[in-house]
């Protein structure tokens, strides 16, 4: 099998699973709990907690909330600040490329009553700043946006949305930064919450964090107890959480050598790919390396991707969380094109992936295409 859809998931290192295997060795307690063996489990998520803190270099204010992955954190940040704003304003903005975590929570709010409008983006799938600046008002309760989506893998000016945004003192900025920890630099200082899951970058599944800065006010969106947290509650996974710490040193230490060479086999992957006038490539100059999105004409992505899986091929069609029937979002949003939105799949690449396995996806591609030659 060749699996190049690691957008979706990356596969659990040693270091990580090492990690988690000792810490659940260790404690048999629930961290919640008064005894010594609930004080252990409990030591071992403040030292995972301290270490978060100094590898994204937080301040001693900034909360860090550990959940079940992105889509609950990005799930209790939205609808957190939406609830807790809900007296002061109910105005939301977002984008056409964020994640279904983050859209079909923005739609659960528009059935309670919340407005949402979703900020026009400029033809290199970035955020249109003027046209953010135009929109924002001073009923605006959150801005929410992702610092690199899913689909395309587009960067988004991160810094200069926070600069809009705190020019109205009641409005918070959500940072959904699912796709850029571990794999470009990020500036952990932004935003007053921000989202991310370890399983995007060699961690465990089933675990997320959300961060939470300034105090920002936040409404649980789970009902229970007091935990480590009022805004989680539930037994924390003493294990899960403790394997945030190995997966997020590799990924930043890693950080700068596997962009150079993931960068290499895209930009190796794009010239194979210029031979075949009927793939398009459909990510963007400011689109991570790490996200590959095609089209191939007169190929449904879902076509493609069922072709591929037959050949060995794991690719995906946009997010693995989104439907696959309808035609992608993100592709829509730049090329204004439903057919080539239809055709839209993704390949995602890793330092894990090889000159050979390029070499096999490029062949596969070639023989769709030279099967159809003959065919017609
Ligand atoms: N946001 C983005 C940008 C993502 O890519 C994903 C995962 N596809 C999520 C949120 C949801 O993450 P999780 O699978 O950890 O819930």
């Amino acid at each position: 099998m060749i699996y190049l859809d690691y957008t979706a998931n990356t596969p659990a290192s040693k270091h990580v699973l090492d990690t988690f295997v000792e810490t659940e060795t260790h404690c048999i307690g629930n961290p919640n709990s008064n005894h010594q063996a609930g004080k252990k489990a409990n030591e071992y998520i403040q030292k995972t907690t301290e270490r978060i803190r100094e590898l994204l270099h937080l301040s001693d204010t900034d909360e860090i909330i550990y959940t079940s992955g992105a889509t609950e954190s990005n799930n209790l940040a939205i609808k957190g600040i939406a609830e807790a704003n809900r007296h002061t304003g109910r105005h939301i903005i977002s984008t056409s490329l964020e994640h279904s975590s983050v859209s079909a929570s923005l739609t659960a709010l528009q059935m309670q009553g919340y407005e949402i409008d979703l900020c026009p983006m400029d033809r290199h799938g970035k955020i249109d700043l003027e046209e953010l600046e135009d929109m924002i008002r001073d009923d605006t309760c959150l801005v929410s946006i992702s610092a690199v989506d899913s689909e395309l893998g587009i960067v988004q000016p991160v810094k200069e949305v926070e600069d809009i945004v705190r020019q109205y003192p009641s409005c918070r900025l959500h940072i959904d930064a699912t796709q850029a920890v571990g794999k470009i630099p990020f500036d952990f200082s932004l935003g007053d919450t921000i989202s991310f899951a370890p399983h995007k970058f060699y961690g465990l599944n089933g675990i997320g964090v959300l961060i939470r800065h300034n105090n920002t006010a936040l409404t649980p969106q789970m009902s229970g107890g007091k935990s480590t947290t009022i805004y989680r509650s539930g037994t924390p996974a003493a294990g899960l959480i403790s394997s945030v710490t190995p997966a997020l040193e590799d990924a930043l230490t890693n950080m700068d050598a596997s962009m150079e060479y993931v960068t290499e086999l895209r930009n190796d992957l794009y010239h194979r790919l210029s031979a075949y006038p009927e793939v398009r490539i459909n990510s963007t100059e400011d689109s991570i390396p790490y996200i590959v999105n095609l089209s191939i004409e007169e190929h449904k992505g879902t076509e493609v991707q069922k072709y591929l899986d037959d050949c060995g091929i794991c690719v995906s069609v946009k997010s693995a969380c989104s439907s696959d029937l309808l035609p992608s979002k993100a592709v829509m949003t730049i090329y204004r094109n439903k057919k080539r939105a239809y055709e839209a799949f993704r390949v995602s690449l890793s330092p894990l992936t090889t000159k050979e396995e390029i070499d096999a996806f490029v062949q596969a591609v070639d023989r769709l295409l030279r099967k159809e030659t003959h065919e017609s």
